[in-house]
């Protein structure tokens, strides 16, 4: 089941600068900065309420982020819905014809299992799927 909007992915060029206007614009300081070595980003969270905000940043060449970046431009990136059992969600999505970019959850930023919808089957937006790791 879907349960809530979790976050909206924002790629940035440079997180600092980036840091700099979103914590003047969101009136707090990012709760969480986290690099995730297998996607090549860094990224920063912010809470807005029961959803938060994930600047992105490229790590290396040739990242998912920098790809986008020289592609689109600075922006909204993704949008992520938090969900209760990720596999039963994405075996119900697979049903309803929507392809993934991963066959399997990965382990993301902020303790999430995620899995991306390809773009193409979503209207141009790239959503993710997150579940909170339960604790072992
Ligand atoms: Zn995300």
């Amino acid at each position: 089941m879907i349960l809530k909007i979790e976050h909206i992915g924002i790629a940035v060029k440079e997180i600092k600068s980036a840091e700099k206007i979103f914590s003047a614009l969101l009136n707090k300081n990012p709760y969480k900065k986290e690099e995730v070595e297998r996607e090549g980003v860094n990224t920063l969270f912010y809470e807005t309420g029961d959803s938060k905000i994930e600047l992105l940043e490229s790590t290396k060449e040739n990242s998912v982020i920098s790809r986008f970046i020289e592609k689109r431009g600075e922006g909204i990136h993704h949008i992520a819905f938090e969900v209760d059992d990720i596999n039963k969600e994405m075996q119900r999505l697979k049903n309803e014809g929507f392809g993934f970019i991963s066959s399997e959850p990965l382990a993301g930023a902020d303790n999430k299992l995620i899995a991306f919808i390809h773009p193409k089957y979503s209207n141009g937006v790239l959503v993710e799927l997150c579940q909170e790791k339960k604790p072992q």
